[in-house]
């Protein structure tokens, strides 16, 4: 899969990770979303929970909203970490045609 952050070939997660800065009476919100490699997810997560840690808690309405998007964060990148340990893992869909075998055989065996 190609990563939709550095665009290199490599096993992707599909994740979201969402960030929010306090201004006192307003505040910005901040979303990304996308099929992300290792080192994309890992510098991603960085990028959007340091400045919700940072200043997430700097307004009344994002005050309240950055416990809940640090804990959706740190949720996500697990998920994503177990996205790309799977990937590596999981058996090709290819399968040899010596250990291939057809449903009339299959059938004539009961
Ligand atoms: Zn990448």
């Amino acid at each position: 899969m190609q990563c939709q952050v550095c665009g290199a070939m490599r096993p992707t997660a599909k994740i979201s990770f969402a960030g929010i800065i306090g201004m006192i009476v307003a505040y910005r919100y901040f979303y990304i979303k996308g099929a992300m490699c290792k080192s994309c997810l890992h510098k991603k997560f960085v990028e959007y929970t340091l400045p919700t840690v940072g200043l997430g808690w700097l307004g009344l309405m994002s005050l309240m909203a950055t416990p809940f998007l640090v804990a959706y964060n740190v949720v996500r990148y697990g998920i994503g970490l177990v996205q790309l340990r799977e990937s590596r893992t999981t058996r090709p869909a290819f399968q040899h045609p010596s250990q291939f075998q057809p449903a009339a055989v299959a059938a004539q065996g009961r």
